[in-house]
């Protein structure tokens, strides 16, 4: 269309509109966060609809979440209407590869109804294949070998592929065996996992030159956001989709790369120039979402990371809050801090939706979401169920409902065979059956079919241990302090040793919420009045509609933006988090930084950073370093004066610490004593980061005076 430029280009910057208007050839958007890649591609994939170039269903648009793939729709319908309706190739890589596949699955040997089978019976699965094998499955378990697999699907190789020498210790070397039988078995079932989409398409694609071609035909153009994080099994799926024309546009940001531990390759950025020769790379520089402190604060941040390919960055929002950096005492003064910030907020005029608490752990939820229900700030958990609604906490929770009452049945329903412990489902039918007819409740049921012949005698041997313990847990009421009665519990039942067997993405996650959980107790008198409070809260607890504060991981926040954002837990051990650093070194250091460059960088006005002097673990209190992260913002533009006050640990806090514990013999705390050593060491931290508060080093860090005056150039 000649004339004057349509009205979607306007306001975009000339190196954005640059972006969006080279549609032909391959093109690499390298820039910085908040620089509008995402609104360029949008824009872009506007832009080449409004003009013709294709329509809706010739372009395939790849983003990593639901999320990020919706609000894409909405942006591009808002600018060109119901035809992006049409865009039935924009969304995750897994939904397009599951599309993709089921037009074609019987070429790679599955019907097209195939089923997408989840974690849960992909383990199921690999159980049975581990168990047949004759190898210990409780030594080799099926959710490492899930791992591993996944592992191999995510750099694109199929069991023929996988490389002997990676073949890894799992069961001494018999992991590819068991992943060729596993394939087997899905093809048999026609089934596939998740890693499969990816992998089959890609099969698909190499093995029928005529399929791909007709996909390379269809697709004139390919777009991918976060590119950063696509790791190998992506990049070679989209290679092949977008070498036919060639054009490709990719936008990404190498300091946002998070996903390492998921495959995600960063060498894909740099490979991209090489397999797409004379690919034109754009770079935005100006920074549209967040003032200057906020952008020069994460840019000092992210210098001190050595992998980077480097970068400029600058905003006209010049002026704006530093980026405030609290000390507090414990979590509960964060908690208390974060939230009377969102009262002051609210009533200032923001809306709650403005607001965001970015977690680098989910542990760290539990106690924003106790303050918020008590202060009635309504919030949403992005993600995940709500700290109380998790599976752990729940299990945790019937344990101790049915302590307390032994005819709670759902409870004992939930338990009897959590952990794992022979008591199959027949078998609770059966005590079901029994109580019902009976008029009993089911742990009384219980009782009769252990004297019974009913059931095998090894389900009643099981029956009757677990029937002793909860009776011995039950006499412990009163006398054990509560918090020690869970823990006990969590012990002897198995459970916490089930987790830490179980070296599953998730089981390290369920163990910090269970210590998290027995902590919270602490600050109730009995048992009962604990399990009082968790029925309120669980009734309250009701997702939040309409206007309500975001709680979420910093890993979920990505490629969004809050004018508010806090962001708790900077201590060592925490953020970093000490697995990463344990378990990949500088590298997995590297990717925490950059972790924490998305946090900042989600800010638009305000960033709040706050670390905490103790942290109460299992009941016992650890002093807490702040995190090396707080040390490495450049200090011009960290408001860190206002916080010496929270330092103090006044009389009051000292009581209470001292009064959560009556057991000596598990706390760092003695009772009515303060001079243990863990006092005293809290009390060295305490002063140690007042004085830190005066001493962190000076701007260094990358930021360079601005010589224009309307802008302030901060170099990365
Ligand atoms: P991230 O790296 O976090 O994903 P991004 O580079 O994708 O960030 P966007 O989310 O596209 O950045 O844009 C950040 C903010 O800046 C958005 O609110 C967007 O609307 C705004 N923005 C981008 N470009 C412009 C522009 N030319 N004029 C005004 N606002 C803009
Ligand atoms: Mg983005």
């Amino acid at each position: 269309p000649a004339g004057a430029a349509p009205g979607y280009l306007d306001g975009l910057n000339p190196e954005q509109r640059e972006a969006v208007e080279t549609t032909e050839g391959p093109l690499l958007v390298l820039a910085g966060a908040g620089t509008g890649k995402t609104r360029v591609l949008t824009t872009r994939l506007a832009h080449i609809l409004a003009t013709g170039r294709a329509r809706p269903w010739e372009l395939l648009a790849v983003t990593f979440t639901n999320k990020a793939a919706r609000e894409m729709r909405e942006r591009i319908t808002h600018i060109i209407g119901p035809e992006a309706e049409g865009l039935r190739w924009l969304g995750t890589f897994h939904s397009v590869a599951a599309q993709i596949l089921r037009r074609h699955a019987e070429l790679i040997g599955l019907k097209s109804n195939y089923t997408i089978i989840d974690t849960d019976d992909q383990e199921r699965l690999l159980k049975q294949l581990i168990e047949a094998e004759n190898i210990d499955a409780k030594r080799w378990t099926p959710r490492i070998l899930s791992q591993i697999i996944d592992g191999w699907k995510n750099r694109g190789w199929t069991p023929d592929r996988v490389p002997t020498s990676e073949a890894g210790e799992f069961a001494n070397g018999k992991g590819i065996t068991l992943y060729r039988q596993y394939q087997e078995r899905l093809r048999i079932l026609n089934a596939c996992d998740f890693g499969d989409l990816l992998l089959h398409n890609i099969s698909l694609f190499t093995g029928h030159p005529d399929v791909l071609d007709e996909f390379q035909r269809r697709f004139k153009y390919v777009m991918v956001d976060e590119y950063q994080d696509t790791n190998v099994a992506q990049y070679l799926w989209l290679r092949l989709l977008a070498q036919g024309r060639q054009n490709v546009c990719c936008v990404g940001d190498d300091d946002q790369s998070i996903y390492g531990w998921r495959g995600a390759e960063v060498d894909n950025i740099l490979r991209f120039e090489r397999d797409f020769p004379g690919a034109k790379v754009v770079r935005l520089e100006r920074n549209y979402r967040s003032t200057e402190h906020i952008l020069a604060a994460a840019s000092g941040l992210i210098t001190t990371n050595k992998g980077r390919l480097g970068k400029t960055l600058w905003t006209e929002a010049k002026g704006g809050e530093k980026v405030k950096v609290s000390g507090v005492w414990d979590g509960e003064a964060e908690s208390r801090l974060v939230a009377d910030e969102i009262e002051r907020a609210k009533k200032a005029g923001r809306k709650y939706s403005q607001m965001a608490i970015l977690v680098r752990a989910s542990f760290q939820m539990r106690a924003f979401e106790e303050r918020f229900v008590m202060l009635q700030i309504p919030y949403k958990v992005v993600g995940g169920p709500r700290f109380f609604e998790r599976a752990e906490i729940r299990d945790a929770h019937a344990y101790l409902r049915l302590i307390q009452s032994p005819d709670d049945d759902l409870a004992f329903e939930r338990i009897v065979n959590t952990p794992k412990r022979g008591i199959g489902d027949t078998s609770v039918q059966k005590l079901l059956q029994i109580a019902r007819l009976e008029g009993i409740s089911t742990v009384e049921a219980a009782r009769v079919i252990i004297g019974s012949d009913d059931l095998p005698a090894r389900t009643r041997t099981a029956l009757s241990n677990f029937i002793r313990d909860l009776d011995r847990w039950r006499s412990m009421v009163g006398s054990v302090h509560h918090q020690r009665l869970l823990e006990t519990v969590l012990e002897e039942s198995g459970y916490t040793d089930a987790l830490r067997l179980d070296k599953g993405p998730t089981s390290q996650t369920r163990l910090e919420n269970l210590k998290e959980l027995v902590q919270s107790m602490g600050a109730f008198d009995t048992l009962e009045a604990y399990l009082e409070h968790v029925s309120l809260v669980m009734d309250l607890d009701r997702e939040a509609t309409g206007d309500a504060v975001w709680i979420m991981t910093l890993h979920s926040a990505k490629g969004l933006e809050f004018p508010l954002v806090f962001l708790p837990g900077w201590e060592e051990g925490v953020f970093p988090s000490q697995r990463s650093m344990d378990d990949k070194g500088e590298k997995g250091l590297e990717e925490e930084r950059r972790l924490a460059y998305v946090g900042i960088t989600r800010a638009r006005e305000e960033a709040r950073i706050s670390f905490v002097a103790n942290r109460q673990v299992y009941g016992r209190w650890t002093s807490q370093l702040p995190s090396r992260f707080v040390d490495e913002l450049p200090i011009a533009h960290v408001d860190a004066a206002s916080e010496t006050g929270y330092y103090g640990g006044g009389p009051g806090m000292q009581s209470t610490a001292a009064s959560r514990w009556d057991d000596p013999g598990t706390s760092a705390f003695q009772a009515g004593s303060y001079d243990s050593p863990g006092w005293k060491r809290a009390q060295e931290r305490t002063s140690g980061f007042a004085e830190r508060g005066g001493s962190w080093r000076g701007g260094g860090a990358g930021v360079r005076a601005g010589s224009a005056a309307r802008s302030a150039p901060i170099e990365g």
